[in-house]
């Protein structure tokens, strides 16, 4: 029978330590245990202090560099030996190309970019992700074994409450021939996303900042707290701000320490990009926008006389 929930473990990337925390979460209701799967070699001391059960670490030379083949090889030599009921993989660059593969050669389903996990009262995987569109937040249930998510970072918080000391077990697989040699690696042209995924504040704009001028005024604020900017796609369609600035299910998913959201509605193709946020300060001129029920902290009134004040207080002190 499967039993246990793998995650595997690109070291490299934070979202391998959020999704142990999520497997810890629904370990905890479905009582099975967690394994890391770590591929290439020299990542397994990396994932020993994330609160696995075990860790299976996949070595061989041909594992260095990522490899959709090779490396979906080296997952399943693991993923058939131990039969798991749920396997987690980050929706990375790398998350996206390699957990699909693995689906159909296991085929079994796969619910990709989910936004929530939890485990169902018949114990299977309720995966949410938003659908038509993002109109609509849908629970998707995998009638196969093993029952896969791929689940977009930060979407879930890293808690330092799962203290084990897992057991690492090394693995030499049987890889086939390579198909595809890669050649060169090219710096992204979206790199620039990175730096909205890492600030840890962030002043973001909606269309109720009116125009490029208005986004200036965010600017300066974020300059003055050192924070970066984000934007609603509204904003972003208006060309008030570059399209890199996004933030939301078309955009980029961000958890900044504190998120401060001025003229933005609260449409849930824009929070479920930024609602994992540890504080929320938003700043509308309409009571009812629907922000004020997902902030910590509300202010009902006009833009362009609040943040001149937060601007200047922030820029002296
Ligand atoms: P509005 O909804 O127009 O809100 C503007 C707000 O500004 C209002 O609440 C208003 O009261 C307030 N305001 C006006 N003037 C002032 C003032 N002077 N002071 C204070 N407040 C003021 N959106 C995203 O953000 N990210 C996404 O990734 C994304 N993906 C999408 C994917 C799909 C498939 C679809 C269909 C939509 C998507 N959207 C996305 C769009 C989303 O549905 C909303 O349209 C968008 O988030 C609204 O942006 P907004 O809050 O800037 O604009």
């Amino acid at each position: 029978m499967a039993r246990g929930i793998l995650v595997y473990a690109d070291v490299n990337e934070p979202v391998f330590w959020e999704l142990a925390c999520a497997a810890n979460s629904l370990s905890k209701t479905n009582g099975e245990p967690v394994y890391a799967l770590v591929i290439g070699g020299t990542g397994a001391a990396a994932a020993v202090d994330k609160g696995f059960d075990k860790v299976f670490a996949v070595e061989d030379e041909r594992l260095a560099q990522y490899n959709t083949d090779l490396y979906a090889a080296a997952a399943l030599d693991v993923i058939k030996e131990i039969e798991p009921s749920v396997i987690l993989i980050g929706a990375t660059n790398q998350g996206r190309d390699l957990a699909p593969r693995i689906a159909s050669d296991l085929q079994t389903g796969l619910t990709a970019d989910c936004t929530d996990l939890a485990i169902n009262e018949n114990g299977q995987l309720a995966a949410t992700r938003p659908t038509f569109g993002g109109q609509l937040m849908a629970v998707i249930l995998c009638k196969t074994m093993p029952q896969m998510a791929s689940v977009r970072p930060k979407v879930f918080r890293k808690t330092s409450d799962a203290h084990k000391t897992p057991e690492i077990v090394y693995r030499t697989p049987q890889l086939p021939e390579k198909r595809v040699e890669i050649l060169e690696f090219v710096k992204s042209v979206h790199a620039k996303l990175n730096e909205l995924e890492k600030a840890q504040i962030i002043v973001a704009g909606g269309v109720g900042m009116k125009n490029a001028q208005g986004f200036e005024l965010l600017e300066k604020l974020a300059q003055a707290l050192g924070g970066a900017v984000g934007a609603t796609r509204a904003a972003a369609d208006k060309g008030f701000v570059a399209r890199d600035k996004q933030v939301g299910q078309t955009g980029v998913t961000v958890a900044p320490k504190l998120y401060i959201a001025c003229g933005i509605s609260g449409a849930i193709q824009h929070t479920v990009g930024m609602c994992n946020s540890e504080k929320i300060i938003a700043i509308n001129i309409d009571e009812k926008a629907p922000i004020f029920e997902l902030c910590d902290i509300g202010y009902v009134g006009d833009v362009f006389e609040v943040l001149p004040c937060l601007i200047e207080e922030f820029s002296t002190n």
